[in-house]
C-alpha cells in the first residue's frame, strides 16, 4: 500500500526519476525521466503567452468546449445497451466504422491537458463528465468500447478487423491522462478494470497466438500498460506491457537493422514509444536499443525536411525523400507519436540535444501548420503533402482527400484525434526542472515559476531571432540552462547585457543569484540555407533559421518540382518572407506553417553549381572479364552472362545492376544503348534507373500501343513524361537506341529520330542520385525481365 501510494505520487509528478519501481533489478541503470514528461499535480503550471502556439491551442480548446459529449458517448452507450438519443458521428466515428471510439480517447487526453495547463474549471467539469459517462458504459468484465467485444473474437481468430486495440489504447491512454493530470481517480479505476479485461483476453493466448494478434495495429498498448504500472506498481501490469512487445519489429531494431521499408509508419511508431517507456520502467537495454536506433533511423533516414515521415502512410527505404514525394506524405499522427518518443528519449539521455532540435523543428514546421489558422475549432489536415501538387485546402474534405481540413463532426480521423492532443500540449515540453536547475528547452512564449522566481519567455521566435527571458528572482541562487539550437551560427547570450558563452547544440549554463528584473537575451542569427535532399543533391528545401519556407502557388501548383534560381532570392516585407525566381517567374516564399488554403511547393531543383559535361558513365559490357577494372561496379545478376557482343539476358531473371547515383546533378542527359531482343514482352526494360515505382526513368521495347517508350517520373507527379518511338524495337537484330532528355524528349533508333515529346514536365535534374539502376529489369517486380542482350550503355551530359 505504501509503495503504491509512493509510486502514484511519483507518476503524478515529474519527479518519477527518483522512484525505483519494484521490477528494477539491482545494478540496472537508474531510471531517467518522468513516465510522461512535463505535467501533473505538484509541478509548476506553465502558462502560454501570446504566440502562434497559444493561438493554435485556443482554437483546439474552443473545440473542446464546443464538442457535444453525448454525441462522443453515443456508440459507447449503444454498445453497452444504454439509451442514447444523440446524433451519431461521421467519419471514422460513424456507427458502422470499426475504429469508432478512438476520438473519445483523444478527447480525454486533450481535455486533461487543456484543463490542467489552463487550470480551467469548465474543462475540468467536462473531463469529469466524460469519464463518468464512460464509466457508466463499462461492462462488468471491464470491457469499454464503442464497438462490441466480438470484434476481439475475430481478431484472436486470425481475422483482420480494423485496429480494435488501437482504439482501446486511445481510451486507455486518455483515462490515464485524466488521472495523471487532473487526479481523477474514477478514470484510474476505469483504466484498471480495462486492464483486467485486456489481461483476461491476453492470458488465454499463447505467446505465438499473441504475436499474430499484434499483426493488427494496436497503437501504444505497451506504453499505456507501463504508465499504469508506474501508478499501481503491480507486476501484472508490466507483464501486460510485455505481452505487446511485437517481435517482428522489435527484434530487427534491437539488432540495429532497418527493416522499416514497406511498413505502416503510424502502426509501428507507438510500439516504439512503448519500448522507450519499458526501458524507463525496467532499465531493459533491449528496449532502449529499439527506441534509440528507431529514432535515429527515422529522423535521419526516413524524414522529410519538415520533420515528418511516410509516403501514403508507409516508410520507404532509408534515404528516399525526393523520390518519395506525394500529396499523402507526412501523416500528422506519425509526428505526434515521434514527438512522444522524442520526449522520452530526451528524458533518458538529456545529453542528446538533437532530440530537442527535432522536437522544435517538427513542432514549428509540421505540427503548427497542420491546423487551419482560420478555423474557429482548430481543424487539421490528415497529411502534410510535400509534392508540388500538394495543398492545404479550405474546403471541408473527406478523410481520404489529402490536404483537406477536418470538421466538427463530419470526418473524424486519427489525425483529427491526435490534433486534439498536439495543440493542447505545447506547455509541457518547454521547461525541465531538477533540484536547483531550470532548463529552457524550447522557445515557446510562456511563464512559469521556479524556486520562488517567476520566469517568462518572451519572443517572436520562430519568426524573430531574439529570445528574451525575464527572471524575477527572490535573491536565491539557482542554475538556468538555455538550449542553443544546433542550426545556429554565432549565437549570442547575455545576462543583463553581459556576454555568456553559448555553443550550438549545447545548453548554456548560467548560475547566479537571481534578482527581480534579471534579463537573459539569446540572439540566434537566422540565415537562409538551401538544404539538399539526401537522394538528390540538385534538389533543396529552403530554410530560414528554424523555419522551412514554401513557395505559394494559389489555386494551382506546378506539375513537378520547379527549378529555382538561388541568386534571385530576396527578402520581402514581413518577418520571414522571401521571394525567388522560379522558371522565369518570381514566387513568394513564406514560412510553411503559414501557407494555408492554397497550393504550395517546398522542394526546388537548383541548377548544379558545376555542371558536368561529356561522358558520365560508360559500360561497354563486352569483354567483361578482361576489362573488369574499367567497370568494376557493374554486377551481373540472376544468370546474366557475358556474350560475344554484350551481356546475355535470359528473360527469366537475368539483369545487370549498375551503381547507385549515376545520373545525379545533370541538367541535360543523353542515354544510349545497344540492344538485341530474342523475344519481346510488353513492359520489359532495356534499362530502368530509379528509386521505386514512383520515381524512375526507363526504356521499354514495347508498350500496349506497340511502340517502344522512354518514360520518366518523379513521385508526386500526376503522370509520367514519356516519348514513344514510331515502332516497337525489332527482334533478332542489334539496335541502337538514344534518348535525349533536355527541353524536349527525343527518341532515336539507329540514329534516326523516331519520336519527340515537345513539352515534358520534368527534367533529368529531378531524378537525382537514382538508387536502383538496372539493365534488363524493372523497378516493378511484376514486369517481365528482358530477353536478349545489351551492350554499350552510356550516360552523357551534353553542353
Ligand atoms: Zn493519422
Amino acid at each position: 500500500m505504501k509503495r503504491r501510494s509512493v509510486l502514484a505520487a511519483g507518476a503524478a509528478g515529474a519527479t518519477l526519476a527518483t522512484v525505483a519501481p519494484p521490477a528494477l533489478a539491482a545494478g540496472a541503470s537508474p531510471l531517467t525521466g518522468p513516465s510522461s514528461p512535463g505535467g501533473g499535480p505538484g509541478v509548476p503550471q506553465v502558462r502560454l503567452l501570446p504566440s502562434r502556439f497559444l493561438d493554435n491551442m485556443n482554437r483546439t480548446v474552443a473545440y473542446l468546449r464546443f464538442v457535444d459529449l453525448d454525441r462522443m458517448l453515443h456508440m459507447f452507450r449503444v454498445t453497452a445497451g444504454l439509451p442514447s438519443a444523440a446524433e451519431p458521428l461521421g467519419g471514422w466515428e460513424a456507427p458502422t466504422v470499426q475504429l469508432r471510439g478512438h476520438t473519445t480517447g483523444h478527447l480525454l487526453s486533450g481535455l486533461a491537458q487543456a484543463a490542467y495547463h489552463l487550470d480551467d474549471r469548465d474543462l475540468k467539469a467536462r473531463s469529469a463528465a466524460l469519464v463518468d459517462g464512460l464509466k457508466a458504459c463499462q461492462a462488468p468484465n471491464g470491457y469499454l468500447s464503442a464497438f462490441p467485444e466480438t470484434i476481439f473474437d475475430q481478431l484472436e481468430a486470425g481475422k483482420n478487423p480494423w485496429a480494435p486495440y488501437y482504439t482501446i489504447h486511445k481510451i486507455f491512454a486518455g483515462l490515464l491522462d485524466q488521472h495523471r493530470l487532473l487526479g481523477n481517480t474514477t478514470a484510474l479505476d476505469v483504466a484498471r478494470r480495462m486492464a483486467d479485461w485486456v489481461g483476461s483476453r491476453v492470458s488465454k493466448l499463447t505467446r505465438e497466438q499473441m504475436q499474430k494478434v499484434l499483426h493488427v495495429e494496436f497503437g501504444g498498448m505497451n506504453e499505456s500498460f507501463v504508465n499504469l504500472y508506474r501508478v499501481t506498481g503491480e507486476a501484472a501490469h508490466l507483464e501486460l506491457a510485455r505481452a505487446f512487445d511485437h517481435d517482428e519489429i522489435f527484434v530487427p531494431l534491437s539488432e540495429k537493422r532497418d527493416t522499416l521499408a514497406g511498413r505502416h509508419a503510424n502502426t509501428d511508431i507507438p510500439k516504439v514509444v512503448g519500448a522507450a517507456a519499458m526501458y524507463q520502467a525496467t532499465g531493459s537495454d533491449y528496449h532502449r536499443t529499439i527506441a534509440t536506433y528507431f529514432w535515429d533511423q527515422v529522423v535521419r533516414h526516413h524524414s522529410y525536411v519538415i520533420g515528418g515521415n511516410s509516403n501514403a502512410e508507409f516508410f520507404g527505404p532509408p534515404g528516399q525523400v525526393v523520390s518519395q514525394l506525394g500529396e499523402n506524405t507526412c501523416e500528422n499522427c506519425n509526428t505526434y507519436n515521434m514527438l512522444k518518443l522524442t520526449e522520452r528519449l530526451y528524458a533518458i539521455d538529456p545529453s542528446r540535444t538533437d532530440y530537442l532540435d527535432y522536437h522544435e523543428w517538427a513542432l514549428i514546421n509540421q505540427m503548427l501548420g497542420e491546423q487551419d489558422p482560420d478555423s474557429a475549432h482548430g481543424n487539421v489536415t490528415y497529411y502534410t503533402g510535400l509534392s508540388s501538387t500538394a495543398s492545404r485546402k479550405g474546403k471541408e474534405g473527406l478523410v481520404s482527400d489529402p490536404g483537406s481540413y477536418s470538421s466538427d463532426y463530419g470526418n473524424f480521423s486519427c489525425d483529427h484525434g491526435s490534433g486534439l492532443e498536439t495543440h493542447t500540449k505545447f506547455a509541457e515540453p518547454i521547461y525541465d526542472t531538477s533540484r536547483d536547475t531550470l532548463s529552457v528547452k524550447l522557445f515557446i512564449p510562456s511563464e512559469t515559476t521556479f524556486r520562488g522566481a517567476k520566469i517568462q519567455i518572451n519572443t517572436m521566435f520562430p519568426y524573430r531571432e531574439t529570445v528574451r527571458l525575464r527572471v524575477d528572482g527572490t535573491g536565491a541562487p539557482f542554475t538556468l540552462r538555455v538550449r542553443i539550437p544546433s542550426w545556429v551560427r554565432d549565437p549570442a547570450l547575455r545576462v543583463n547585457g553581459k556576454p555568456v558563452p553559448a555553443h550550438p547544440g549545447r545548453f548554456a549554463t548560467i548560475r547566479r543569484v537571481w534578482r527581480r528584473g534579471d534579463v537573459v537575451t539569446l540572439h540566434l542569427p537566422f540565415r537562409t540555407r538551401w538544404l539538399p535532399a539526401p537522394d538528390n543533391p540538385a534538389v533543396h528545401a529552403l530554410t530560414y533559421g528554424p523555419l522551412v519556407l514554401a513557395g505559394r502557388y494559389g489555386a494551382q501548383g506546378p506539375a513537378t518540382l520547379p527549378t529555382a534560381d538561388p541568386r534571385t532570392l530576396r527578402r520581402e516585407a514581413g518577418a520571414a518572407e522571401f521571394s525567388v525566381v522560379v522558371g522565369g517567374q518570381r514566387v513568394r516564399l513564406s514560412p510553411f506553417l503559414d501557407v494555408h488554403h492554397e497550393h504550395y511547393n517546398v522542394y526546388f531543383a537548383l541548377p548544379p553549381a558545376r555542371p558536368r559535361h561529356g561522358t558520365v558513365a560508360s559500360y561497354p559490357l563486352t569483354g567483361l572479364r578482361e576489362a573488369r577494372r574499367r567497370w568494376p561496379d557493374a554486377v551481373l545478376a540472376g544468370g546474366a552472362v557475358p556474350g560475344e557482343r554484350g551481356i546475355e539476358l535470359n528473360g527469366t531473371g537475368a539483369h545487370v545492376v549498375l551503381p547507385a547515383g549515376l545520373p545525379a546533378s545533370l541538367s541535360k542527359l543523353t542515354v544510349s544503348v545497344w540492344v538485341r531482343l530474342d523475344s519481346i514482352a510488353n513492359s520489359a526494360r532495356v534499362f530502368d534507373l530509379g528509386f521505386n515505382t514512383q520515381s524512375y526513368m526507363f526504356l521499354t521495347p514495347r508498350t500496349g500501343l506497340n511502340r517502344a517508350r522512354f518514360a520518366m517520373k518523379l513521385g508526386g507527379m500526376e503522370a509520367e513524361d514519356f516519348v514513344d518511338a514510331a515502332v516497337a524495337l525489332p527482334v533478332g537484330v542489334w539496335t541502337h537506341v538514344e534518348i535525349r532528355v533536355a527541353e524536349t524528349l527525343t527518341f532515336l533508333i539507329n540514329g534516326e529520330v523516331s519520336g519527340v515529346n515537345e513539352s515534358p514536365k520534368m527534367g533529368a535534374l529531378l531524378l537525382g542520385a537514382t538508387q536502383f539502376n538496372y539493365l534488363g529489369r524493372s523497378q516493378n517486380v511484376k514486369h517481365p525481365f528482358l530477353h536478349g542482350a545489351v551492350a554499350d550503355f552510356t550516360l552523357s551530359a551534353p553542353k
